[in-house]
């Protein structure tokens, strides 16, 4: 494998989010949705250009009521498929959805504890959607893998940033562990 076959390239399809969280930065993004012609058109450039891969990410991106025509025509274009979401929207239809077309499920955990994660969610329960939806999982057995990362402190302002990263490293795969035994 090379740089391009290894290279992903990452199309925001949406702006629009369920929730609210302090460090997001998709309010300070600007302009409407891109159409599905342009996403299309996208993934055709990706194609052309010889990429393998391609993600999809938001805002939430089950907020898009075409996903699937989009999911559909880059699997159609042979393109590997990564997605990441809050996890939110995630019920039995959209497992199903994601098991047809994607590699990877990618979702946000900010902590060890409900609390923690508050501290930068502001009042979305990032903390339990994020082992609930993992717990759902482990019963159903998908066929995509799933990557959990601290989008709190990724995206956090340097300040803070250290200290967000700590309660990530340190504490949270204690509670994927917990939620999963
Ligand atoms: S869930 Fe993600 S996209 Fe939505 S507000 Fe929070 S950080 Fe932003």
């Amino acid at each position: 494998m090379g740089l391009i076959e290894d290279t992903t390239i990452y199309v925001r399809v949406t702006n629009r989010c369920n929730s609210k969280c302090g460090f997001c930065y998709r309010d300070s993004l600007l302009g409407k949705d891109l159409t599905i012609e342009k996403i299309k058109r996208i993934i055709d450039k990706v194609v052309e250009f010889g990429f393998k891969r391609i993600g999809f990410l938001g805002g939430e991106i089950f907020l898009r009521k075409d996903l699937r025509e989009i999911m559909d025509y880059a699997h159609k274009r042979k393109l590997l498929i990564i997605v990441a979401s809050n996890g939110s929207l995630v019920k039995d239809k959209e497992i199903k959805l994601l098991n047809k077309y994607v590699a990877w499920f990618g979702i946000p955990l900010d902590g060890s504890t409900k609390d923690k994660s508050l501290l930068m969610r502001n009042s979305f329960d990032q903390f339990n959607i994020t082992l609930k939806l993992l717990k759902k999982f482990k019963r159903k057995k998908p066929k995509f893998k799933v990557r959990i990362f601290p989008a709190g402190a990724f995206h956090a302002r340097s300040a803070v940033r250290k200290t967000l990263i700590s309660f990530f490293i340190l504490e949270s795969p204690k509670a994927i562990f917990n939620a999963l035994r």
